[in-house]
């Protein structure tokens, strides 16, 4: 939503001069960044020391929290207080870390991090991070943040996004949208805006706590997602262990204490990147309580540390590759501060046969997309909308009565994108009723994908088709659906999030198409027979239920035929031919219809027993009150 401004009178800006201000934020599982497009330039935005990258680390302390630098200083002395790596852990369960010697867990069912200031989720850190990027940018705006896109790995899950999200609704930041972290980098790089063809990319990441590799295609500007592969666990969190692991090993350290553990490991990352420009460090290892308090490691004592696991990036690629039946691309973009590593880089070209792209900052790149992206969200770039959008691969509705789908969004709608359709109860006293949320093309539940079930309560007991319930559909612009209903007269409301185009691949997309326009016809008579079966089925229970009521208003001939006539119904109902149903139906509604107004004489004789004529017309009144 873009806020309306008001100006003083006389004082009215001109139309469409001011910017709108949205910013980029890499939340990284080592490093953040935040990123600003002001229309000319892209600027990552720098602390007061001139630093660009914000650790991810937050410590909390019995006093204070601190964030970035500060935090880290804190990594040896409180290791159990300061918390790194805390992306890692974002929507995922406390089962996954509890034999994490690296991290103390709080106590208690979820997952938390026992710290002197209290248990602390990992949302909650990433908040703390969210906020310190956000007061960070504040002083190089012109003015309020509207919004900003945060970049996640390819690889989260709806779990893991929504932690994103509400770690920034905790910092107060609205979320544009989240963007996977290769395609703003290859967005940083301009790449959408080169006139070529077609080209194939691929996007190596390998940043501090995970791997991502992504097959791209660009036309025309827009990319199209391919493939994505890697391991949301691998990067060079592993080098520094490897590195520290080698390091104790060589000094005899056997069972390292926590303290030791931490500084062997804020020691290895510095040695590993060290290396990168240099052939060989020395490093002081007294902090370690070792005999010894120097030791060199050597850049190919390293490489062969970092093998097996560049090895295991590699092979994520080279799968990747055959997934989408792809043996060469035209380029290879790097992404991540591991990618500085030169065994990383030589190993990425030969994987690939190029020389990947490495002329941004490894670092910076998905911050400089994610800036991008979100200028064109807050609406500086008219006619660029396209650019990234997405569109719904399939249609998204629900479940009917009589097992049919009632489409709410179709496919090819882009995204974001919200759909309100009103439904009512199938039976008399319905208090409740399932939303069964389906995808695909199909007229029947059973040939449709579904994607989730919930159920509303607290419908007020009505005839069937009185309950008034609105269901809303609502996809944002990274894809996650929120389907929402309403009672409309309590506002008994129960809603329910989802991402449909999780765990979905183009070839299932695609199948789920062809089956779509194989059985359309075939669709078509399901979809006749189930409604003609659902009007036939309301009107036998509807007449069933008055004949028990009201049954005196007949006559025992009259009885007898309708009888029959119901009868009649239910014999041609299991034939399954559906304009045999519809003519059945009619002949019986026909045939009920004396029935139904001796029914409705009797009702308001009953209604208007007893009641003053005075209240009534003071109802009215009230009724035609607006
Ligand atoms: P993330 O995306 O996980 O936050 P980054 O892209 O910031 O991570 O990368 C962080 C990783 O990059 C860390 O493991 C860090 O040690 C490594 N790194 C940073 N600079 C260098 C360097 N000069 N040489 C090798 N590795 C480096
Ligand atoms: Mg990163």
């Amino acid at each position: 939503m873009v806020l309306l401004q008001i100006a003083e009178p006389g004082a009215a800006p001109e139309v469409g001069t001011e910017r709108q201000i949205g910013v980029g934020i890499d939340l990284g599982t080592t490093n953040s960044l935040i990123a600003h497009f002001d229309g000319a330039d892209l600027n990552v935005l720098q602390d007061q020391a001139g630093q660009a990258s914000l650790p991810s680390v937050v410590y909390y302390g019995e006093a204070q929290t601190l964030v970035g630098f500060d935090a880290e200083q804190y990594a040896s002395v409180e290791p159990g207080n300061t918390i790194a790596s805390a992306k890692r852990m974002l929507g995922r369960s406390r089962q996954e870390f509890e034999n994490d010697p690296y991290i103390q867990l709080a106590g208690g069912e979820g997952l938390a991090f026992a710290t002197d200031a209290g248990a602390k989720t990992p949302v909650e850190v990433s908040a703390a991070i969210l906020s310190a990027l956000k007061h960070r940018a504040e002083p190089h705006l012109s003015g309020p943040i509207v919004g900003a896109v945060i970049t996640v790995p390819a690889y989260f899950d709806d779990a893991q996004r929504q932690a994103t999200r509400q770690a920034a609704e905790l910092a107060g930041i609205k979320v544009l949208r989240l963007l996977n972290e290769p395609t703003a980098a290859a967005v940083a790089y301009g790449l959408d805006e080169q006139a070529e063809e077609s080209s194939l990319l691929a996007v190596y990441d390998l940043g501090g706590g995970t791997f991502d590799i992504s097959l791209l295609r660009m036309r025309a500007g827009l990319f199209e997602v391919l493939a994505t592969g890697g391991d949301s666990a691998l990067g060079g969190d592993d080098f520094d262990r490897a590195l520290a692991a080698h390091l104790l090993d060589a000094l005899s350290v056997s069972e390292p204490t926590a303290v030791q553990r931490r500084v062997a490991l804020a020691l290895a990352r510095d040695t590993k990147e060290r290396l990168t420009d240099a052939a060989s460090v020395s490093l002081d290892v007294g902090g370690l309580d070792a005999v010894s308090s120097e030791i060199t490691v050597s850049r190919s004592t390293l490489e062969t540390l970092l093998s097996p696991y560049i090895e295991r990036t590699l092979a994520a690629c080279r799968q990747t590759l055959a997934d989408a039946n792809v043996d060469a691309v035209d380029r290879v973009v790097l992404v991540g501060g591991s990618t500085r590593t030169p065994a990383v880089r030589q190993a990425v070209a030969d994987c690939f046969g190029l020389d990947p792209l490495c002329n941004l900052d490894p670092d910076q790149v998905v911050a400089m997309g994610a800036a991008r992206q979100a200028d064109i969200l807050v609406g500086n770039r008219q006619g660029d909308e396209a650019l990234l959008l997405d569109v719904i691969p399939l249609s998204l509705g629900l479940e009917t009565y009589g097992g049919l789908v009632e489409r709410i969004v179709d496919r090819n709608s882009t995204i974001p994108i919200a759909r309100a359709q009103e439904f009512t109860t199938a039976r008399d006293g319905q208090t409740g009723l399932v939303v069964h949320v389906v995808q695909g093309e199909r007229e029947r539940v059973e040939d449709c994908r579904s994607l989730a079930r919930f159920e509303l309560t607290g419908i007020p007991p009505m005839v069937a088709g009185a309950a008034r319930i609105e269901v809303t559909f609502q996809v944002d612009a990274d894809g996650i659906l929120e389907v929402a209903a309403v009672e409309q007269q309590t506002g008994a409301r129960s809603e329910i999030v989802v991402r449909p185009a999780f765990g979905l691949d183009e070839v299932q997309i695609t199948q789920m198409l062809k089956a779509g326009y194989e059985h359309a016809s075939e669709d078509i008579l399901a979809r006749k027979l189930g409604e003609a079966r659902v009007e036939a089925e309301a009107l036998l229970e509807g007449l069933q239920a008055a004949m028990t009521v009201d049954g005196d208003l007949l006559s025992a001939e009259e009885a007898a035929a309708l009888g029959s006539d119901m009868k009649n119904l239910e014999a041609v109902m299991a034939a399954n031919q559906s304009d045999d149903i519809r003519e059945a139906t009619e002949t019986l509604g026909k045939a009920s219809e004396v029935f139904a107004s001796r029914r409705m004489d009797r009702s308001i004789q009953k209604a208007l027993q007893g009641v003053a004529l005075s209240d009534l017309e003071s109802e009215v009144a009230e009724e035609n009150t607006p």
